[in-house]
């Protein structure tokens, strides 16, 4: 766990959160602010800052949330959904604890405004 970072909280449920699901490595809450009608976010348990700083061997952690992702968006039927990491400040990270964004219950266009 890092100090200072609302992630890190909401999976030590030091703060409420939405939670949708629980696994041993990842949690996955709904997003506070959404964007679309479903707009939630899948959480690893470790502290990572950003996919920039997830090394060689943890790519792995990758695969397992679009796994997850995946498997939540099938459960509410979802006929589309887009999946977003945001890394850096200049593509709009704000929270610095990997995340990944699912979004979906509408038609996207791209490229988003
Ligand atoms: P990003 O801008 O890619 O770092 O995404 C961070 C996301 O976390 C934003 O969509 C926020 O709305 C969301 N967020 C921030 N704080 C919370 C919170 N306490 N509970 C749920 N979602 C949050």
């Amino acid at each position: 766990m890092s100090e200072d970072c609302i992630f890190c909280e909401i999976v030590a449920k030091k703060i409420p959160s939405k939670i949708i699901l629980e696994e041993k490595n990842f949690v996955a809450f709904q997003d506070v602010n959404p964007q679309a009608p479903v707009h939630f976010l899948v959480v690893p348990r470790v502290h990572i800052e950003s996919i920039d700083a997830v090394k060689d061997n943890e790519l792995i952690l990758i695969g397992q949330m679009v796994k997850v992702a995946k498997q939540l968006a099938h459960e509410i039927k979802l006929k589309g959904y887009r999946l977003v990491f945001n890394n850096g400040r200049e593509a709009g990270q704000s929270v610095f604890h990997i995340h990944l964004h699912v979004l979906g219950g509408r038609p996207m266009l791209w490229p988003p405004g």
